[in-house]
């Protein structure tokens, strides 16, 4: 078997196919092995795991998984990449390639019918603009993955995992945070792709909690409150509440919710805890 990290191998495979990397689908394919291997450690991936790839590309970090053994699935939307994945995978018994987009394809049934509800671990190296919109999806829709091992852009990873009163906390940590412990893998330069993007990567790995750290009466209401907290992020709490998810309350009540909640309302959001800000968000429903 050709390893697919190996430069040469992978431009003899574009040559022979006459594939051309779409910039929109974000096709910059791995050519590190070192890279590719601490992906799949970070994933933690056993002989035991069910895997969902999204994106396997010309088939480089599929490789591997399928190489420890776990049983594979792996959804491409690009129809041009199924006869080289065909060629450079040769389809082993514990691989299924599915051809579809991730943001449309219904997970439930794909789940149910590859892995009969049991859980299993996601890998991904995507395009960087739909990775926050598919783990959103994959945390909001409880799917019943227990990591989620994907490439981001580094600044996004960064904000994934900050904590408060830094510049870097936001909605995004929070809502991470929310349903998942999440930790960096490894950082990744941009020299270990083919074609070379512009920005610098980190490998984040998102492992699922049992349970939330906070418990709130209405995980809308408190996801309402944190967007509302960062909407202008130089404004305080107050002014933001006010004028967000509180808009329809007098500032007197808005003012009220917050004392209850213990939290001065001259701070900033990006101050708070996400315990402080489940206490909003609950005493929002008993004042209400
Ligand atoms: N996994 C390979 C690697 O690491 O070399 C390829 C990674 S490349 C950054 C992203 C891959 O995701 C491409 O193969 C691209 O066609 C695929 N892709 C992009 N959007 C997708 C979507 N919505 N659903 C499924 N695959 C998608």
């Amino acid at each position: 078997m050709n390893l697919l990290t190996s430069p040469r191998v992978v431009k003899e495979i574009i040559e022979k196919y006459n594939f051309r990397f779409s910039k929109s689908l974000g096709q910059n394919f791995l050519i590190d092995r070192n890279i590719v291997e601490k992906i799949v450690e970070g994933a933690g991936i056993t002989p035991e795991d069910r895997v969902l790839e999204i994106g396997p590309g010309i088939g480089t970090l599929t490789q591997e998984l399928i190489a420890r053994g776990g049983q594979v699935v792996a959804v491409e939307i690009d129809r041009n990449l199924l006869p080289i994945l065909e060629e450079t995978l040769a389809y082993p018994a514990n691989l299924t390639i599915v051809h579809g987009d991730i943001l449309k394809i219904d997970l439930d049934k794909l789940v149910n019918e590859f892995f009969k509800g049991q859980d299993f671990k996601v890998v991904a190296n995507l395009p960087y603009y739909i990775t926050t919109p598919i783990i959103m999806r994959f945390l909001e829709e409880e799917l019943p993955f227990s990591t989620l091992t994907v490439m981001i852009q580094k600044e996004v990873a960064q904000r994934m995992v900050a904590q408060p009163a830094t510049k870097e906390y936001g909605a995004l940590s929070l809502a991470i945070q929310y349903y998942t412990k999440p930790r960096i893998v490894c950082s990744v330069s941009s020299s270990v792709f083919m074609p070379k993007p512009k920005v610098d990567s980190m490998v984040i790995a998102l492992d699922r909690r049992d349970s939330p750290p906070v418990q709130v009466e209405d995980r809308d209401m408190l996801f309402q409150v944190i967007r509302s907290a960062f909407a202008k992020r130089r404004k305080t709490l107050l002014n933001n509440l006010a004028s967000g998810v509180l808009k329809e309350w007098d500032r007197d009540r808005v003012v009220e919710v917050l004392e209850a909640a213990q939290v001065d309302p001259q701070r900033r959001g990006e101050t708070l805890s996400i315990g402080e800000f489940a206490n909003i968000a609950n005493n929002i429903l008993h004042l209400q």
